[in-house]
């Protein structure tokens, strides 16, 4: 594995894998319990939007997440919802205003504050409690902590016959090649295997550029908040680890 580029938010590495291993990896990251809001109710809404709308964008607001909290399956409630499963938070504004995500009050915090909910005109009233609960990005899209995809690494060669048109510096529009005393590359993972740069070349009357699969895969994590990218990763490839220690026992 090399890492390429990491901040909280997100991660690119590039890997000596397989697709089937980077895909499995993948479509784990909906496997990770997050928390999102799952459950409203409205006392006042004097917005023009229905409460059905204002509830599907609240449930999908990043919430900081809570450790401590457990899912609901696994909880001695047997799902009616506690306070060591569920979160309670409070909205309650009054136009004019628009009303976005740091109104929420309670146990948990918006991840980023000014997310727009709905605009208030002068004297309309919002006001309502929402219930947050663990949840997989399986069952919702509003429980996925951020995504991860892949491709193919591109392995660029150049030619010695190149006679340093630019042609091809030119027609690359991810900027990763500039002149100096040959063609160089920088930051080539950036490249999509667009071949712009070698159809540049053929119109020139060269072949001088090749561009194939290295036969390593980019990694792209990108979180959404509520974890950072490093733990989407981590948490992921732990849930398919469970899964398959499950599909043993199954098979056992
Ligand atoms: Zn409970």
């Amino acid at each position: 594995m090399n890492l390429i580029k990491k901040t909280k938010e997100k991660i690119v590495f590039s890997a000596e894998t397989n697709e089937s291993m980077a895909n499995a990896i993948r479509r784990s990251v909906n496997e990770i319990p997050i928390l999102a809001i799952d459950e409203i109710e409205f006392h006042k809404n004097d917005s023009a939007l229905y409460d059905e709308i204002l509830a599907h964008r609240l449930g999908l607001i990043p919430l900081k997440m809570e450790k401590s909290l457990t899912s609901i399956e696994k909880c001695p409630c047997k799902g009616k919802g506690c306070n060591k499963c569920t979160i309670q938070l409070k909205l309650a504004a009054k136009g004019a205003c628009t009303v976005y995500s740091k109104s929420l009050k309670g146990g948990a915090e918006a991840v980023y504050d000014k997310m727009p909910v709905v605009l208030l005109t002068e004297g309309q009233e919002l006001e309502l409690v929402a219930r947050a609960r663990l949840g997989k990005g399986i069952e919702h899209v509003k429980f996925s902590p951020g995504i991860i995809y892949y491709r193919n690494k591109a392995k660029i060669e150049i030619d010695k016959d190149c006679d340093l048109c630019e042609d091809c510096v030119k027609a690359c529009p991810a900027k990763i090649l500039s002149k100096d005393k040959k063609i160089t590359t920088k930051d080539d993972y950036i490249c999509d295997l667009c071949d712009a740069c070698v159809e540049a070349c053929k119109k020139h009357g060269k072949e001088c550029i090749k561009i194939s699969p290295s036969g390593e895969i980019l990694f792209f994590i990108e979180s959404f908040g509520q974890i950072d990218a490093k733990e989407i990763f981590e948490e992921a490839i732990d849930s398919l680890n469970k899964n398959l220690e499950q599909l043993n026992k199954e098979l056992k």
